[in-house]
């Protein structure tokens, strides 16, 4: 057989890297009120960049409230009171000089119960978030990011064929990949999900996570789940949230994922995660 030509260093210098465009966050020292009542305290959490940070913890610890303080969706509740820093690649979301749309497009949110638009389109609903972050994009390239979008989100093959049908068309599970896509189409450095799967069959779940590790390399994943399989199976670092009765949500223990399920420095953590409460 003959030998091609090939000059190793040529090959090993191509391709060239891709850029990724995740970024880091970094909450530092965040609590939070609402009215009276402290629901964090003082957390602090590395996260990051093209990366999937696992939120865990019992209902009412404050997964949730964190997670929306990470792109200041938080702001919408009148009585929620903050302090603390969250910076994305080392910038103060919070810098009053910054517009809360550019932390709003740079940081995208997936909630637990899938929300598309019902009555408008496939398509439409994923050009949805450019129009609501005030995101232009030229008419003749639409198309092509709605394919990217909804390709990227795992569900392109499934309604290619249909996107002028209204988003309520869809499944659950298709209706929380919609969510995802129009998350995507703004293309966020970050991706935030509340209990995306929470809602969904086992088979969505599952998509849902093949979903997540594949676009975990140019968006950095923040996700909220009570499932501790999905957990080890998506994440590469893990953070436990506790609040002890009538107390302020803290993060008891986080590190890499597989040391917090297998080897947890804390009895709280090893008792959560094992199922004791
Ligand atoms: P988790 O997501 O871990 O279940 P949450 O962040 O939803 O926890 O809630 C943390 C605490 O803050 C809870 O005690 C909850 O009752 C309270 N809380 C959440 N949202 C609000 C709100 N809009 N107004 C007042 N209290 C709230
Ligand atoms: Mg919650």
């Amino acid at each position: 057989t003959g030998v091609l030509p090939v000059f190793v260093d040529e090959v090993a210098a191509t391709p060239a890297p891709r850029v990724s465009t995740a970024a880091t966050l970094e909450a530092d020292r965040v609590s939070a009120w609402f009215g009276q009542r402290k629901v964090l305290d003082r957390v602090s959490l590395d996260i990051p960049a093209g990366r999937v940070t696992a939120l865990i913890g019992p209902s009412g610890c404050g997964k949730s409230t964190f997670l929306r303080i990470l792109n200041r969706m938080h702001e919408l509740v009148p009585s929620a009171q903050l302090a603390g820093e969250v910076r994305l690649d080392g910038q103060d979301i919070y810098d009053p000089e910054r517009r809360l749309t550019d932390a709003r497009k740079a940081i995208g949110m997936v909630f637990q119960k899938p929300n598309p638009f019902p009555a408008m389109s496939i398509a439409d609903n994923v050009l949805a978030g450019l129009k609501i972050t005030g995101t232009k994009i030229a008419r003749p390239d639409r198309e092509a990011l709605i394919e990217e979008s909804l390709t990227r989100a795992g569900l392109w093959n499934e309604v290619k064929d249909r996107l002028k049908q209204p988003g309520s068309a869809l499944s659950g599970g298709q209706q929380q990949r919609l969510c995802i896509a129009r998350s995507l189409a703004v293309r966020p450095r970050v991706l935030l999900m509340d209990e995306p799967c929470s809602a969904l069959d086992p088979t969505s779940t599952r998509v849902v996570e093949e979903t997540i590790g594949e676009i975990a390399a140019d968006v950095t994943i923040v996700i909220v789940t009570h499932n501790m399989q999905q957990a080890q199976r998506v994440s590469d670092q893990c953070a436990f949230f506790l609040a002890a009765q009538g107390t302020p949500g803290v993060i008891v223990e986080h590190g890499p994922t597989d040391v917090v399920f297998e080897n947890p420095q804390d009895q709280r953590t090893s008792d959560y995660v094992n199922g004791r409460f």
